[in-house]
């Protein structure tokens, strides 16, 4: 189900066009628009889930297979020092945009990232 209202539903089905760093039919791996680090890529869901506590099985593992794929190609490409897989759920910790995603964050020597 997508959800009108929301951002990621239009960017992840490719409503709103955007560069896709890989894509299928469960998910679509985007550049964030406000990168944290060079190389700072958004795993969304085409499907519309607000959060993890609503993400069903079969979605669930097939994101973290992609981050497992997306996290070794810019190992391959960027030759980052780290990299950190970062997921928010809710206000509180972080989460600004209400539909499901996870963070790809390549990590560089002396850099500014903010976790
Ligand atoms: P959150 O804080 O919800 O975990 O992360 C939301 C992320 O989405 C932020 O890193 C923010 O920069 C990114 N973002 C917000 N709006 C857009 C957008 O319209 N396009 C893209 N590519 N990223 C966005
Ligand atoms: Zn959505």
């Amino acid at each position: 189900m997508k959800k009108d209202d929301c951002i990621f539903c239009k960017l992840a089905n490719g409503i709103i066009p955007t560069n896709s760093l890989y894509e299928d039919d469960i998910v679509n791996v985007i550049f964030d628009a406000n990168p944290a680090s060079e190389g700072h890529v958004l795993i969304l869901p085409k499907e519309h889930f607000d959060n993890i506590y609503s993400l069903d099985d079969k979605t669930a593992a097939h994101v973290f297979q992609v981050a497992v794929k997306v996290a070794n190609a810019i190992n391959d490409s960027l030759h980052p020092v780290g990299l950190n897989v970062v997921q928010n759920n809710g206000e509180a910790a972080g989460q600004t945009v209400f539909h499901f995603h996870m963070h790809i964050i390549p990590r560089y020597e002396n850099d500014t990232v903010n976790i």
